[in-house]
């Protein structure tokens, strides 16, 4: 497969299967069409695997199942909280049993590097279950003080409540398959739902895992069910089903306003978790110009870039900008390059041949757009999806690299004259999911905070997540946040009651 490390036996065993199916109801289910996507591995273009291309009436079994799972006398609604989150606290520790077959899955599948799959997805996800499990006793209502007196005197209680909003249709990207699938699906959980999870078309693998070890943890049969497909047929069948109660969706913009009006149609709930462009602002104070290249660095190429809060336009104080810019480029040039089960590489290949070439073309825009560049722009392997570190220096803010989101190891940098200038330049975007400021300046860097059109915003570190932190932008990046408090609210619905005796 690589020059990999053995797989696990479980993950010997998957594989083995090669035609994979969806998982409904408890269980593999062969689609209602012979149709199938291939799953490449992105190092060494060989094909690990099929999954059925999910049609409607496949979408429309898995939605039935959810629905099913959702009754209110099914066992899934009879459940306490207190015994649906000991589930996924079972989920939770069986993510992390089995962190090395996932992580393997998805280096297989996505080409990320090996130790990122294990503490980016693998345990990511099994944090984020963790942490919602304990959400599932916390969800509350509040009691109310009515503005006006009821007719006649009488008394009144006022109350609101929170009830799981019904069946979920999560839609998830390849970037990060299995943590980002985990920040919808256990939230989702925890609040009482049911879900159906339809994964990226080139990482479908690890979700079907996922959904094995849902039921060894415990979950009853329907209430996470994963279809895989495109996004074409499989995804707009699932966002435009008239069952589907809120759709949470992570992915590019353009499919975002797709799943917009879909959701409209049928005056379904939706969050939409999107593209960025984000900002990183340096300023001559920065407390150390060697940890602050090294940030904006792993901000930009770690997973290759392909980050949705990566860091891919840098502003950097005129009197700093080369000797900045010297080291980001250095930092760049040291990152091996290698296939993902090199335990000893910093980049590994992009997810697919035809997002290597969007990158490609990217780059030979800007050259083409007069942006200098400083630093890499080129795959350096015969055999693989590679591109090398990026870096590209402009003082013309108008030009696609600086616009567009790039998805790839390509970082933009352009130098500012002073604070008014930088957060110009920072919002001067269609894009607004995340940003960074670097300075040991506290009232600049609240300045910077308040003023910055973004919807995370890190001081002198780049932006990781975290299960208690709600992610989420403003502009084109989306609407809604997950995560943190917020993200189990998503998927609940709430009731206002007043009682009058
Ligand atoms: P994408 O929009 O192409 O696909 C995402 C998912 O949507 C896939 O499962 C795909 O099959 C499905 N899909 C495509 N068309 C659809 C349609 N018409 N109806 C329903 N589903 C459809 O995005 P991608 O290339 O997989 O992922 C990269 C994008 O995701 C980038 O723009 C990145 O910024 C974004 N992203 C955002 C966040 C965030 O939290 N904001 C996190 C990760 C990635």
């Amino acid at each position: 497969m690589n020059d990999t490390a053995a797989l696990t036996t479980r993950l010997s065993e998957f594989l083995a299967l090669q035609n994979h199916k969806h998982f409904i109801h408890g269980a593999y289910q062969s689609g209602s069409t012979d149709q199938q996507i291939a799953v490449i591995n992105s190092a060494t273009e060989d094909v690990i695997g099929r999954v059925s291309l999910g049609s409607a009436d496949d979408v429309d079994a898995a939605v039935a199942s959810a629905l099913k799972a959702f009754h209110h006398a099914s066992p899934w609604r009879r459940m306490s909280p207190d015994d649906r989150g000991k589930i996924l606290y079972r989920y939770a520790d069986l993510i992390e049993e089995h962190t090395e077959t996932i992580a393997q899955l998805v280096t297989l599948e996505n080409g990320k590097l090996i130790k990122d799959s294990r503490s980016s997805d693998a345990g990511g996800a099994a944090k984020t279950f963790r942490y919602y499990a304990g959400w599932t006793t916390k969800i509350e209502g509040e009691t109310l003080d009515l503005s006006q007196p009821q007719k006649g005197g009488k008394q009144n209680f006022a109350l609101t409540r929170r009830e799981p909003i019904g069946v979920v249709a999560a839609v998830v990207p390849w970037n990060f398959p299995v943590s980002i699938a985990s920040w919808k699906v256990a939230p989702a959980l925890a609040a009482g739902c049911t879900v159906v999870l339809k994964p990226s078309e080139e990482t479908p693998l690890s979700a079907l895992l996922l959904a094995e070890l849902a039921i060894e943890a415990g979950l009853p049969p329907g209430v996470l069910n994963v279809v895989t497909g495109d996004g074409a047929t499989t995804g707009a069948a699932l966002t435009s089903h008239p069952d589907v109660k809120k759709i949470t969706f992570t992915g590019s913009t353009h499919t975002g306003k797709l799943i917009g009006k879909a959701a409209m149609e049928n005056i379904t709930g939706v969050s939409l978790e999107l593209g960025g462009k984000s900002p990183a602002v340096v300023f001559d104070d920065m407390i150390d110009q060697a940890e602050t290249a090294k940030g904006i660095a792993a901000g930009i190429f770690r997973n290759q870039g392909q980050v949705c809060v990566a860091g891919s336009r840098v502003y950097i104080q005129k009197k700093s900008f080369d000797r900045v810019l010297t080291d980001i480029c250095h930092a760049g040039e040291s990152m091996k390059i290698s296939h993902g089960f090199d335990e000893t590489a910093d980049l590994g290949p992009l997810v697919s041949k035809s997002h290597l070439q969007t990158v490609q073309a990217y780059i030979d825009q800007g050259k083409k757009d007069g942006a200098q560049l400083l630093s890499g722009g080129r795959n350096p392997m015969e055999k693989g999806y590679y591109m090398q570190p990026t870096v590209f220096s402009a003082t013309d803010h108008q030009q696609t690299i600086i616009e567009e989101e790039i998805f790839g190891p390509v970082l933009v940098a352009v130098p500012f004259d002073d604070l008014e200038d930088a957060l110009e330049k920072a919002n001067d975007s269609s894009m607004g999911l995340a940003a960074t400021v670097w300075t040991q300046d506290i009232s600049k860097a609240m300045t910077m905070i308040n003023r910055l059109q973004a919807g995370v915003v890190y001081v002198n570190s780049p932006v990781r997540s975290d299960p208690n932190l709600p992610l989420g932008g403003y502009k084109h990046s989306g609407i809604g946040r997950e995560l943190g408090k917020t993200g189990v609210y998503n998927y609940t619905t709430l009731k206002s009651v007043n009682i009058v005796f």
